[in-house]
Formats: C-alpha cells, sequence, structure tokens
C-alpha cells in the first residue's frame, strides 16, 4: 500500500514511470482520449491504431460497458468491488458510477504499473473517505491479492463482491493460467458475488492481420493475448451470465442507437453471477 497517498508526501520519482518506454495504460489512456501519457506512448499507440482504426472504437466502448456493467451491479445491490487493472483514472471511474447509484459502495482498486498508482489521488477525489484504496498487485499472484491486509481491510469477502477484469485478461499469457489466476479469485468469493469482464478479441479480424497488434505491445513491454469467444466464455464457467450474454462491448445492455459496426468491435464482455 502506498502510503504517500493518504499524506503530503510527494508521488514517486518519475524515474519509475519510463516515460521513454510506451506502457499498456498510458496507450490506452491515449486511445480514450486521456492526457497522461508521453510521445513513445502516442507513438506506440498510433502504430496500433494505424493497424485497425477500431481499437479506438473498441477502447471507447470498453470504457463505455465497464460504466454500464458497473452500474448495473450497483442496481442489483452490489457495494463490494473488486477492481484489478485499474487503468489511469478518466472520467466515470468505477467509484464514481457505484456511488452515484449507493454512496456507501467501496471500491479496491489495484494495478500493477506505478502510472496508475502516481495518479491514485485523481481516483481518490470525490470518493467518500474511507471508501476507495488505490493498491499495487499483480494479477498473476491472485492469492497475495486476496491476502493483502489493505484488501481486507476494505472489502468484506465474506459478503458478495464484484470482481471487475475490465481489460487486463489479454495482459495475461496462457503460460501465466489466467482461468486459474480467475478461478482462484472467485472461489474466494460468496455465492451472490458477481464477475464483470471485456477482453481484446481478433474474431473480427483478417488472420493475416492478427499478429501485427500483440507485435506492437511486445515492444511495449505487455504480452497481448487475443482470445476467441469460446475462449473468453470459459472464465464464466460455473457461473451464470446475466442477459444478454457473452457480447462485443457495444451490445451489452446498450443505453445508445446502435451502430454497423457494433457486431465487430473486438471486446467480448459480459456480467455472471455466482450461483
Ligand atoms: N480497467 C480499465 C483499464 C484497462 S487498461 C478499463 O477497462 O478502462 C489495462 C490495465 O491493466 C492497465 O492499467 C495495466 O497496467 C493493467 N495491468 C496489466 N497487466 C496487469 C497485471 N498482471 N496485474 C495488474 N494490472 C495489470
Amino acid at each position: 500500500s502506498l502510503d504517500w497517498m493518504s499524506g503530503d508526501q510527494s508521488p514517486p520519482p518519475s524515474a519509475e514511470l519510463r516515460p521513454e518506454v510506451p506502457h499498456p495504460a498510458r496507450m490506452y489512456d491515449y486511445y480514450i482520449g486521456g492526457k497522461d501519457n508521453f510521445p513513445a506512448d502516442r507513438a506506440a499507440a498510433e502504430q496500433v491504431l494505424a493497424l485497425s482504426p477500431l481499437v479506438r472504437i473498441s477502447a471507447l466502448a470498453n470504457r463505455a460497458f465497464l460504466q454500464r456493467a458497473v452500474r448495473t451491479l450497483a442496481e442489483q445491490g452490489v457495494r463490494q468491488f473488486l477492481d484489478i487493472g485499474t487503468g489511469i483514472p478518466s472520467a466515470g471511474n468505477t467509484h464514481e458510477i457505484a456511488q452515484s447509484v449507493a454512496p456507501s459502495s467501496r471500491v479496491a482498486y489495484l494495478d500493477n504499473d506505478p502510472i496508475v498508482l502516481v495518479h491514485g489521488r485523481a481516483l481518490l477525489s470525490g470518493a467518500r473517505p474511507g471508501s476507495v484504496s488505490v493498491l499495487q498487485a499483480d494479477l498473476r499472484d491472485p492469492k497475495a491479492i486476496l491476502a493483502d491486509p489493505a484488501v481486507r481491510e476494505l472489502l468484506d469477502l465474506d459478503r458478495p463482491v464484484a470482481l471487475l477484469l475490465f481489460a487486463i485478461l489479454h495482459f495475461i499469457d496462457d503460460a501465466d493460467d489466467p482461468y486459474a489466476i480467475v478461478r482462484t479469485l472467485v472461489d474466494a468469493l460468496p455465492s451472490g458475488s458477481y464477475l464483470a469482464l471485456s477482453h481484446a478479441t481478433a474474431d473480427f479480424v483478417d488472420p493475416n492481420e492478427a499478429g501485427k497488434g500483440p507485435a506492437v505491445y511486445r515492444a511495449a513491454t505487455a504480452q497481448l493475448t487475443m482470445r476467441t469467444r469460446e475462449q473468453v466464455l470459459r472464465f464464466f464457467d460455473g457461473l451464470e451470465l446475466l442477459d444478454p450474454g457473452l457480447v462485443t462491448a457495444p451490445l451489452w445492455r446498450p443505453d445508445q442507437a446502435p451502430q454497423d459496426t457494433d457486431g465487430e468491435v473486438a471486446i467480448w464482455s459480459g456480467v455472471a453471477r455466482k450461483p
């Protein structure tokens, strides 16, 4: 946990941010119109966008899905959120959406990228004191997440929790067994908990083009593993998908008029309840 966020100390040294190396969190921030990115991030992001202009549409659609999913979960009565792969704060963060429905909502934000933690104050702003934490953690070590005293102080894991994995599992390599990771987390939560996730896919691109985006990400120090709809569906094994099931992000309970590209937005999205 980061003491500097609760006190008046300065953020960690900027060398940790490695501005010359493109970071996935900052590339994503650039896609969705954020300001917290450096030239190297923008250059890498532009390389990806040159491969497919749908990437920006997909990132924006993912962000909008996150907001509709969190609102839905809060409306279903969920008051605890474990948001792993937080990203750089943007408009409509998880706690803002949840607390607009239910002010007592609590959110633990976890990310392994120091840039996200540097922006932690922005995530805390406007939140009810003690209702939000921003913590450094790696999804590849789910047991450490569940045992983290700061997580346990904020969230009561004996009561329903919404596990949020938006646009993060495609950064988990098959070698790190993302299915086992999700299972470990879901198994630790009680009945009535939820899993909401979104995941990049190459299902809609020409197979000859499919490897190019991941190549840019490898240069940006991240493994990007696209997964098919069937592969993403497996994350929900043993859970009950809410309507309309696993769909592309814009098609999950849309609150705006449909666009022609909705069915090909490259993000599978779903929310499920643990029975
Ligand atoms: N969830 C947000 C941001 C997605 S960007 C949204 O959907 O809008 C993906 C985030 O996952 C980045 O901030 C990146 O730093 C984080 N991330 C990637 N791999 C991670 C890992 N192994 N553990 C924790 N966070 C990770």
